[in-house]
Formats: C-alpha cells, structure tokens, sequence
C-alpha cells in the first residue's frame, strides 16, 4: 500500500533517488507533513478550495459519505468511507483523491529501474520511506531483494520504531538508512510523537554497532525541539556513533498543514513556524560547539 512514488529525488539519501513512500506509521509526529502516510490503509482526502458543490459525489456514494445541508455545506463522514472511489471519479473537479493504492513489487521496480541510469552516474538508487516502512515489512524486504537483484543501491528511510527483528532482516539488504532522531527527553519525545524514544535509540545503536551506513536526520522545529539539551545531546550522538555517515538537520516547514483538514483530520496542537535562516545558523553554531561531527550542509 503506497501512497507516492517519487523520481530524481535529491533529499532522501546519497545521489539520484527514486522514493517510495508506503502507508502505515507507528508514530503521529506534531509536525509530519505526511499525515497521508499514518493509516495503513487508503484514505479519501477532500479539497474544499477546488469544490464547486455539484453534488455529483453525493449520487455516487453508496455509503452516504457526502451531504449537502440546506445552505449548501458540503460534509464528508470520513468514518464511514470505505474507500471504494465512486465519488472520486463522479468528481469532475478534482476536489476528491484517494491515498493509498495496491502496488505489486514488479509495477514498482518497473518504475525504478527506468532512472538506472541517473543512479549509477550520482550514487542513487532506491530508497523506501513512509509513512515507516517496517510496517509492511515484507513488501519492503520483497522490494530491497528485487531492487538488490536488479542491481539497484538501496536506501531505507525509517523512524527507529520497529522490533529488532526488523532491522535484523532488512540490515542485508540495505545499503543506507535514514534514521530519523527527533527529540532527547523522553516524556517530550512521547508528547510530541506519541511513543518512546528509549526503543529508537536502542535500535540506532545496535544498528551502528553491525555496521550499517546510516545517517542521523534531526527535524528541528523552533521552540518546540531545538533546546540546547536536545542539541547538545544530537552532537553527542554524533561523536559516540562514530560510524554514523552524517548529522542532517531537517528544518521545519509548512507544506504538510492542508492535508490535515482535506484528510478530515485534526492536527496535533503545534504552534510553530519555519524557522529563519539566523535560526538555522543559530542550531548548527550550538552543535558546532558541542562537537557535532558530521553535520552535512
Ligand atoms: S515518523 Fe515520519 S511519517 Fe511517521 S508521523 Fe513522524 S514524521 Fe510522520
Ligand atoms: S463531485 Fe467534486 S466538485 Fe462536485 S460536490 Fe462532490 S467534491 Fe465537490
């Protein structure tokens, strides 16, 4: 089940990428831009912006998802949408998408290994992300196996969150990981994410410690995260795991906001802004002085 697939990415590990992004994640971070990606299954979205109340979605659903009232409000019982699509393609503006789709290994690779080229020339290759993907664990070791056998690098994006066992079976296949590390305090960590940072840190060290290339990403969200303690606390990480391939700092920003209301979501209350480039310059100076080693530009 996923619910993108981007080509020529640059930002989701070395070189050329091609990012697939699967449903399903343990955790509910305040600022995730994907909300799209926490449910494992696919999910009706609805732009009010683009509506232009024809009501041809009402006739088309036979699960009474979408009501007009008198004054014309259009409402969408997202709980009761079974995600059977009728309404999405009655639409004819646009205002209805799914997210989330059924993809087979091979439609994937098919798509994967038409950039092949792009990799080999700048050290891409495949990278799968989320959501997290050890949630569907198998389609993701099935895919590593065919992009590995199609010679193909392989790059996993995750959230720390996941058994052991996970890791033990995806550690063959893959080449790079992503490793997301997102706030040092336990008790914040937990109420900003809604699990325990104990089991993340756990996983990155036994995962450095078997010899994985990994790269530490650190979204940074002003005044929510980027106290000295927690920043203090990634340099260091960067300094006892000296294995690691890179600090990434991931600022924050607003892309996500939308899609919380068009998925008829509320969002984890986050007051925050992107932070300014002084506020950028201002983490890395603070992780420079603890001694961050590796922090990539
Ligand atoms: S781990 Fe990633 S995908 Fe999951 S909620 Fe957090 S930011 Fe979103
Ligand atoms: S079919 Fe599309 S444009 Fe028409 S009312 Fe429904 S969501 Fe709006």
């Amino acid at each position: 089940m996923i619910f993108d697939l981007q080509r020529a990415s640059m930002d989701d590990g070395p070189g050329i990428r091609t990012t697939v992004f699967l449903k399903g994640c343990p955790l509910h971070c305040a600022w995730c831009h994907n909300p799209e990606s926490h449910r494992p299954g696919p999910e009706l979205a609805f732009d009010a912006t683009v509506c232009t109340s024809c009501q041809a979605c009402v006739a088309a659903c036979a699960s009474g998802v979408h009501t007009f009232d008198d004054a014309g409000r259009h409402a969408v019982a997202f709980d009761r949408c079974i995600a059977a699509g009728a309404c999405i393609t009655a639409c004819p503006s646009g205002a209805l998408r799914l997210y989330g789709s059924e993809r087979s290994v091979e439609s994937v690779m098919a798509e994967v290994v038409r950039d092949r080229a792009f990799y080999a020339a700048s050290g891409g290759g495949l990278t799968i992300s989320g959501g997290e993907p050890t949630v569907q664990l198998e389609f993701c070791l099935a895919l590593l196996r065919a992009a590995r056998a199609a010679g193909i690098s392989t790059c996993v994006e995750t959230c720390g969150v996941a058994p052991r066992d996970s890791y033990a079976l995806l550690l063959p296949l893959t080449d790079f990981f992503l490793f997301d590390y997102k706030a040092t305090d336990p008790v914040r960590h937990a109420a900003l994410t809604g699990g325990s940072n104990e089991l993340i840190l756990g996983n990155l060290r036994w995962l450095h410690a078997q010899g994985a290339a990994i790269r530490l990403r650190c979204p940074l969200i002003p005044g929510v995260n980027d106290d000295a303690a927690h920043l203090r606390a990634v340099a260091a990480l960067s300094t006892e795991l000296l294995g690691l391939r890179g600090v990434e700092i991931l600022p924050y920003h607003e892309n996500g906001a939308g899609k919380y209301e068009r998925l008829g979501r509320a969002r984890l209350s986050l007051s925050a802004v992107a932070p300014l480039p002084t506020v950028q310059a201002g983490w890395r100076e603070m992780l420079a002085l603890h001694g961050c080693r590796g922090l990539l530009e």
